[in-house]
């Protein structure tokens, strides 16, 4: 599938992931990637909006294409998506950069480590990548 630059924003969506490193990973990819990386191509979108039924929301992820970013197989955010009628043009798993990473220390739950910090660099690089080629 390939993303029409010249459309809308996409929608990035992370896990809520608390207590797990991977949930803060997850979530500091999508800040990199909305707030540093490019906030022109994409926007965040708040899970727990969207499990809530906030029509505003409930409103955009059926008309916007989105990335989920899930910090374990659970894969909260990409069901939730699902679920609210949205449409998935990529769904990326936290713990599948950890496997480019073996005995890597990425901190807590609540603060990141120099590897933490590599690993949500790699995963934002890979979402703005994207934007412009296949999505798989
Ligand atoms: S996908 Fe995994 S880490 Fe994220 S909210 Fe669900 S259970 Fe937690």
């Amino acid at each position: 599938m390939t993303i029409d630059v010249k459309k809308q924003k996409i929608i990035v969506m992370p896990c809520s992931g608390i207590g797990k490193v991977h949930g803060l990973i997850a979530r500091e990819a999508t800040y990199a990637v909305t707030d540093e990386l490019a906030p022109d191509s994409f926007e965040p979108m708040c899970l727990a909006l969207l499990v809530s039924g906030d029509e505003e929301a409930l409103a955009k992820i059926k008309k916007m294409d989105c990335i989920t970013v899930d910090g374990c197989p659970k894969l909260c955010a990409a069901k939730n998506v699902e679920m609210a009628g949205g449409k998935i043009v990529r769904s990326i798993r936290v713990v599948d950069a950890f496997k480019n990473y073996r005995g890597a220390e990425p901190g807590t739950a609540t603060k990141l480590a120099d590897d933490g910090w590599t690993i949500v660099s790699e995963i934002a690089g890979g979402i703005c990548n994207k934007r412009e080629g296949e999505v798989s």
